[in-house]
């Protein structure tokens, strides 16, 4: 859905423009780390970024600011994905872990000499599904880099990388985004026919996430749980089952959007205006759903939502049945009217 972007234009996204600031000042001052880590969330485009960063490092007259000029040979290497100066390393398959052999295979390559007389780059993404194994092999090359060269990792949840990784890294954070470039910026490069800041809202601010979410039909997704919340409230519907069909999909969404409603419940408890909701009829139903209920109750529940979402999104392994039931019977018995 984002076709009409031109693939390689090397120009950091509108929302990136401060981290591209600090990238350019510390290349122009001479302090380029050799290490960096770029955190922020999954749709807030690191990848497209380290591209633009490999980019304009890599390319013949990019000067100081870094601007890749999409025209020399180096330029045309990277558009092809083949510069023999840049590396990739991630998973065989998304989710899975990023193996020692990956990361070997990754130290080999630093140790060569640069082709093209510029950097060596090489890219790890996402950072934390290094496995342990190839985290602690990484480590010497972090504490001794080669010359000339550059290592980027991406990563979406820093908590879950060793610290001992992390503290040898210079490290970038990416906000999410909600201003008006970016606000803009959608406009112009996502066909949609919904609200574009509400839309943002949804997605956490990261832009890129939107497709997605519109491909998903996160609306229809967004009534269905509301519905099913009725249905619990009522009494029609078994917990199991419930928890059974939300483990359709990602636990961690599910607890992510729960919590977005009520959230949004909690404002309109205390009389503010909802921010996540922009359909007025389902403020309606918000407000029917949450009429016998006082607040302090609706913020407990929204508090087990965000520690439950927590755990979803944490180190620790979880059972997502039990994550999800935990939730739906706290729920049934705030509306227990015994
Ligand atoms: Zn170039």
């Amino acid at each position: 859905m984002i076709s009409r972007l031109k693939p390689y234009s090397f120009k950091p996204y509108p929302w990136q423009l401060e981290n591209w600031n600090t990238i350019q000042s510390a290349t122009r001052a001479e302090r380029m780390a050799h290490a960096i880590l770029f955190t922020g969330p999954v749709g807030i485009g690191l990848e497209y970024f380290s591209k633009c960063l490999a980019a304009g490092l890599l390319c013949d007259n990019s000067g100081d600011e870094l601007q890749a000029c999409g025209g020399c040979r180096s330029c045309h290497l990277i558009q092809g994905e083949s510069h023999p100066d840049l590396v990739t390393i991630e998973p065989e398959e998304a989710g899975k872990q990023i193996k020692i052999e990956e990361i070997r295979r990754l130290i080999d390559f630093m140790q060569l000499k640069s082709q093209y007389g510029r950097y060596k780059i090489s890219v790890i993404t996402p950072a934390e599904s290094m496995n342990r194994n190839a985290a602690n092999s990484l480590l010497k090359t972090l504490e001794e880099p080669p010359g000339q060269s550059l290592l980027i990792l991406l990563c979406h949840r820093p908590n879950l990388l060793p610290i001992t990784i992390r503290s040898r890294c210079q490290q970038l954070r990416f906000k999410p985004a909600y201003d008006e470039a970016t606000v803009r910026w959608v406009k112009e490069n996502i066909e949609t026919d919904e609200n574009v800041q509400h839309l943002l809202t949804m997605a956490g601010g990261a832009p890129l996430a939107i497709p997605e979410m519109l491909e998903n039909n996160i609306f229809e997704y967004q009534r269905n749980l509301l519905n099913d919340l009725f249905a619990l409230k009522a009494g029609q519907e078994d917990p199991v089952k419930i928890a059974e069909k939300w483990k359709a999909y990602d636990t961690s969404h599910v607890l992510f959007w729960l919590s977005q409603l009520f959230s949004d419940m909690v404002r309109i408890k205390s009389l503010a205006k909802p921010v996540r909701i922009s359909d007025p009829s389902m403020i309606g139903r918000l407000q029917e759903l949450i009429k016998q209920l006082e607040l302090h109750e609706l913020t407990g529940f929204y508090h087990l939502l965000l520690e439950n979402y927590g755990m979803s999104t944490g180190t620790i392994s979880y059972n997502s049945q039990g994550l999800l039931e935990d939730v739906i019977i706290f729920w049934q018995n705030l509306n227990d009217p015994e």
